[in-house]
């Protein structure tokens, strides 16, 4: 049976065709409008990038780089994608971005293939301390084709061991060093990462998948420059679609862009590709920059709310979007206080703590972050609230009936507070 074609304007709207998955995204809107989004890696992308995302755009097929295709009818993919590259590359000052990896995992993968064969060694942030899974962990295919070594936290004061990175390193000689981190709350010293890469003839990659919106802005220190190659999500305090990128200098461009495409991807995202350019034109604005410091300036005000109300938090702060807090003096496992939060409103993710007692599965740490609640306009006031309602929750995580008031009083408190990209 073939489909009766119809102008656009009669098509039937997804609601007609598909009622099931459109209430399921209208249910997500009023859920990411009305609840505090504490997850660090989560934002709210704006109209401009999800119209940019929901187009036709996503129709094409475009193997290859703008204006050496394998298919015709390039004429606006061409200039879409040459846009996002430049726009990337001017924001960040680096010599070549590549703005086709699918996400942040297959960013990394290129990466690897550009630099380092099967079973050749690799360095990376140690999970448990706040490293990602694509940086040699042994779960991950990067850690099972490649020889990993992790680097961790100092026990004393879980800051990154530059000290003990530089051992292994001068003791493993690895092929590529990774710095950047998923749940760490601190500044990266990028520049201590570069000696210890030139005292052993390693090539340096930073991903800055958390912090690339932060690094954008000027309010944490970017990376370009002195490392090798730089990678990055797009999603995150970035703000765009759901995609990845990668930077680096002139002398690795054709490399990189090899290993990504043919090396590891067919066709590039194109749909993405044009929402990467649209956040990037709005990560230049002046607006952006603002909002950066703001991020900042919101997680250091939460975690001293936090610690005012008897939080342990890793590192006992923060310098960058994200908190890690230690419910070990709580009593309270995180994966509890996890639940007890999302039923009372405000969505964050139970996470290891350095040298953390319990299992994965099952940790002693929250992570919480504020890119998303930053987004919505929120500012110190707002932070202080929001402490108080985690201590609440945190101290009465099985009383159910005062889980649902919190509930109710924190859609409430949202409705005043405008959320990028969601209309209701
Ligand atoms: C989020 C993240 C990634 C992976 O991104 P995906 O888009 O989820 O594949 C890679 N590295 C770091 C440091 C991250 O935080």
């Amino acid at each position: 049976m073939t489909m009766p074609s119809m102008p656009a304007s009669r098509e039937p709207l997804l609601a007609d065709t598909d009622p099931e998955i459109a209430q399921l995204i209208k249910a997500e809107e009023r859920c990411e409008f009305e609840t505090i989004r504490l997850i660090p890696s989560e934002n709210y992308a704006s109209r401009a990038v999800l119209e940019a995302t929901g187009s036709v755009l996503l129709n094409k097929y475009s193997e290859g780089y703008p204006r050496k295709r394998y298919y015709e009818g390039q004429r606006q993919v061409d200039a879409v994608e040459e846009l996002a590259r430049n726009r990337v590359a001017a924001l960040f000052g680096a010599d070549h971005a590549n703005v086709q990896p699918y996400s942040g995992s297959p960013a990394n993968l290129a990466v690897y293939m550009a630099f380092a064969k099967p079973g050749e060694t690799i360095m990376g942030l140690a999970l448990p301390a706040g490293g990602h899974l694509t940086h040699g962990w042994n779960v991950s295919i990067t850690g099972m084709f490649f020889n990993s070594v992790a680097y961790g936290v100092r026990r004393d004061n879980h800051r990154i061991d530059y000290d003990h990175a530089r051992d292994l390193a001068r003791q493993h000689r690895p092929k590529l060093i990774w710095c950047g981190a998923t749940a760490y709350p601190r500044i990266i010293d990028f520049a201590a990462f570069r000696s210890i890469a030139d005292e052993v003839g390693a090539i340096l990659a930073a991903d800055i998948a958390h912090i690339s919106g932060l690094v954008a802005a000027g309010v944490h220190p970017s990376p370009i420059g002195i490392a090798d190659v730089v990678t990055s999500t797009t999603h995150k305090t970035f703000r765009g679609p759901r995609g990845g990128m990668i930077m680096c200098k002139a002398e690795h461009a054709k490399l990189i862009d090899k290993c990504v495409f043919p090396g590891l991807q067919g066709g590039p995202h194109n749909h993405t590709t044009a929402g990467i350019a649209v956040a990037a034109h709005e990560a230049a604005q002046p607006m952006f920059k603002a909002y950066a410091r703001n991020i900042v300036a919101n997680a250091k005000t939460l975690a001293e709310a936090l610690l005012d109300r008897g939080f342990d938090l890793v590192t006992g702060g923060t310098d960058n979007h994200l908190i890690l807090i230690d419910l070990t003096r709580k009593n309270v496992p995180g994966k509890v206080a996890a639940k007890a939060l999302d039923r009372a409103g405000i969505v964050c993710n139970y996470n290891t703590v350095p040298f953390d007692p319990r299992k994965p599965f099952d940790p002693s740490g929250l992570r919480i972050g504020t890119p998303a609640v930053t987004s919505r306009g929120m500012g110190a006031l707002e932070m202080r609230r929001i402490a108080e309602w985690i201590d609440r929750v945190v101290q009465k995580h099985d009383d159910e009936a005062l889980l649902d008031r919190t509930a109710t009083e924190v859609a409430e408190f949202c409705r005043s507070y405008p959320a990028p990209g969601i209309a209701l």
